[in-house]
């Protein structure tokens, strides 16, 4: 099972992926999560990441092809993977392509998720994230119990730099821009399926699963 996840930002494609990995135990790749995690621990590709992302820019293709060579290669990848993220731009889809074939792998499918452009801006003016597991909780449609804890972990639940409301219609430019386009390239190589992403998280998953049990 080698996935993508494809779709705008707050099209659900992070909720989805974990849920993934817990159903499939098969590892979900978030470039996002690497870059962020960067950040926290300050690092030089954190310093320089944070910038991009605060802006709602790209992070350079070079930068986080070099993430994703150095993750694929690890053991628990090699029965497959979910990629929650990656590619972004088609020179990152064509260096995905180029670094499996050298694996003798290949992608199974690119699930792609569509969601109206208002329900995406909602969704992440009101989303907030656990610091410590990356569960992500929205204040009306899947508050926690307790305001600003997580339900699973306990940990602290904060919003995004990048969940700001100027920064997410950068986002959704870049994506229209710079990501779109990978469903055609997608499309054409006859692996590109489509889900609503409208809905609860369980329903979007029902149609998820159908397409991952269909492959
Ligand atoms: P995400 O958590 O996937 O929404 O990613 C948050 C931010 O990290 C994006 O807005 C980009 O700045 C950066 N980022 C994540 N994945 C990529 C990628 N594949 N290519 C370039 N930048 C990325």
């Amino acid at each position: 099972m080698r996935l993508i996840l494809l779709g705008p930002p707050g099209a659900g494609k992070g909720t989805q992926a974990k849920m993934l990995r817990e159903k499939f135990r098969k590892p979900q790749i978030s470039t996002g999560d690497i870059l962020r995690k960067s950040v926290q621990e300050d690092t030089a590709l954190g310093r320089k990441a944070k910038l991009f992302m605060n802006a709602g820019k790209l992070v350079e293709d070079d930068v986080v092809v070099g993430l994703i060579r150095e993750r694929l290669v690890k053991e628990d990848c090699q029965s497959g993977f979910i990629l929650d993220g990656f590619p972004r731009t088609i020179i990152q889809a064509e260096k995905l392509t180029e670094t499996l074939k050298e694996m003798n792998l290949s992608i199974d499918t690119v699930i792609d998720f569509q969601v109206d452009t208002d329900e995406l801006v909602n969704r992440l003016t009101g989303r907030s994230t656990c610091s410590d597991c990356g569960a992500m909780f929205h204040k009306i449609s899947r508050p926690p119990l307790k305001i600003g804890i997580c339900d699973g972990c306990g940990g602290s639940l904060y919003q995004r730099d990048d969940d700001k409301e100027e920064t997410i219609k950068k986002r959704l430019e870049v994506y229209q821009n710079e990501t779109a386009p990978l469903r055609e390239f997608y499309r054409k190589q006859g692996n590109l399926k489509t889900a609503q992403g409208d809905g609860t998280v369980e329903e979007v998953f029902a149609r998820v699963r159908a397409i991952v049990i269909s492959i």
